[in-house]
């Protein structure tokens, strides 16, 4: 099986076959520009002291400064953390941010450790990649198993290191230290803006469409909560222990309730609560939510949830990737032949990056805006490029992630083609 950041770049062999590039451009985006490896020494509450290993890859800084989350797990490993750094380069470039792309990561289980061993390893990691972040360089922000007290800490320890207050430098920051409003909510908020202009785009009505969701997070959840109230009807919901399923309907606040009072919604725990007292409740393990037949399936877990292997079983008629990587490239051609739209996790996920973008404008205008006016720049941003890339995969007759692939490439390639040639002159005045 071809390694993850294989299967990423894998993409673009396709999608470049649609754009008359040079190979110049198919060259830069096959490597990153930047791989560092780092150790990071942390002394434990016990006394001893343990050494942990770290990552930053900046994939592409032709459009602007890297940006891109920092991991916390023990999964995490050099391809991983540059296939991340990948996509952010197109994620940034699909929704047209001033931002190339970049990722984090430290290998490392964060419930293992107490808070001030994490505090610990969160700002030694930070010292150890200081010399390549900057709020005009590269700005981290939060991803898996990292959250905004992390970013707290990490912004607070690059202040200290460059004596001066630097707030861009990450985001994804608590309010209260100059984080931006509406950030919690920006991914499921976005990728409702994106469902919505779908929606009108196939002459369909929110009311009269059902939708399962997997994963119920910080994405998942919001994404819920605001497309119940916008009026679909969310019909399943799914967490790492099992999910539900009501033909009527769930309301995902009555939902995430019972999960935060009974920490899962796993189906024993789940039946004998109020919310179950309905008849109409059932409950659904993740194998079967994802093969509902629902006119719209939201991934909001994590990557690789439909696969060669599970692909001719799902029955959903359209797909939003909520989260990461949760289609492979290979069942990506198995969903086509089955006529099911998939809409892609570089539009659909957009809504967090860009709103860690106003975050940044934010601190570096030193003036900030109500919830009311991010939320609304937002949708601008979302509703502008959605159309965009729809527009394109009809007018082109391609699949949605291939428009939204060529929308970000010639985003790159026109910036890489407009910088000129001066590296080139360089390296053949070294060569
Ligand atoms: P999270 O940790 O808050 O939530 C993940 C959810 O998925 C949890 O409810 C977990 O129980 C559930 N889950 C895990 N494995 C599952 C499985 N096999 N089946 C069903 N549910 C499962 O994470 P999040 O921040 O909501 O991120 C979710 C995804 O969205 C990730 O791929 C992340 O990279 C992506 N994403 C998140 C943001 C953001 O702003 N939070 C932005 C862009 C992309």
């Amino acid at each position: 099986m071809a390694n993850i950041f294989e299967d990423a770049t894998s993409r673009l062999t396709e999608i470049l076959s649609h754009l008359t590039v040079s190979d110049d451009i198919r060259e830069r985006l096959s490597h990153p520009k930047l791989a560092l490896s780092v150790s990071i020494p942390v002394r434990m509450d016990n006394g001893k002291l343990k050494v942990f290993k770290g990552y930053r890859v900046q994939f592409d800084d032709t459009r602007g400064p890297c940006k891109g989350g920092i991991r916390f797990h023990p999964h995490v490993n050099l391809d991983e953390v540059t296939t991340l750094s990948f996509w952010m380069t197109i994620k940034c470039a699909v929704v047209g941010l001033p931002f190339g792309g970049a990722k984090g990561g430290v290998i490392v289980d964060a419930k293992s450790l107490s808070n001030l061993e994490l505090e610990r390893l969160s700002r030694g990691y930070i010292r150890a990649i200081a010399d390549v972040i900057g709020p005009k360089r590269d700005i981290p922000a939060p991803d898996m198993y990292t959250n905004a007290t992390i970013m707290g800490w990490m912004a607070d320890e690059y202040s200290q290191i460059v004596r001066q207050q630097a707030p861009g430098v990450i985001t994804g920051k608590p309010v209260h230290l100059n984080g931006s409003l509406g950030r919690k909510s920006a991914t499921g908020r976005g990728a409702l803006f994106t469902l919505d202009q779908w929606i009108k785009s196939q002459n369909l009505k929110p009311k009269k469409l059902e939708i399962a969701v997997q994963g119920f997070g910080n994405a998942g959840y919001h994404f819920a909560k605001l497309a119940h109230e916008a009026g679909y009807k969310i019909v399943a919901i799914s967490d790492s222990e099992g999910g539900v399923y009501a033909k009527s309907g769930l309301d995902p606040d009555l939902i995430m309730q019972h999960k935060l009072s009974r920490r899962q919604l796993k189906a024993d725990l789940y039946c004998d609560a109020t919310v179950c007292e309905d008849p109409g409740y059932e409950v659904l393990s993740n194998q079967k939510l994802l093969e509902l037949d629902v006119d719209i399936l939201a991934l909001a877990a994590k990557e690789n949830q439909i696969t060669k292997t599970n692909a001719a079983n799902i029955n959903a008629r359209n797909i939003i990737e909520i989260a990461n990587g949760p289609v492979s490239s290979a069942a990506d051609s198995i969903l086509e032949a089955k006529s099911i739209n998939v809409i892609p996790d570089v539009l659909c996920n957009a809504g967090g990056v860009t709103v860690s973008y106003f975050e940044w404008v934010q601190n570096r205008a030193g003036f900030y805006w109500d919830e009311e006016e991010v939320n609304q720049r937002l949708k601008t941003i979302m509703d502008r490029e959605s159309n965009l890339i729809f527009d394109m995969a009809n007018e082109k007759n391609i699949s949605l992630r291939t428009a939204a692939y060529l929308h970000a490439v010639k985003r790159i390639a026109g910036a890489i083609g407009e910088r000129g040639t001066h590296e080139f002159f360089q390296n053949k005045l070294i060569a």
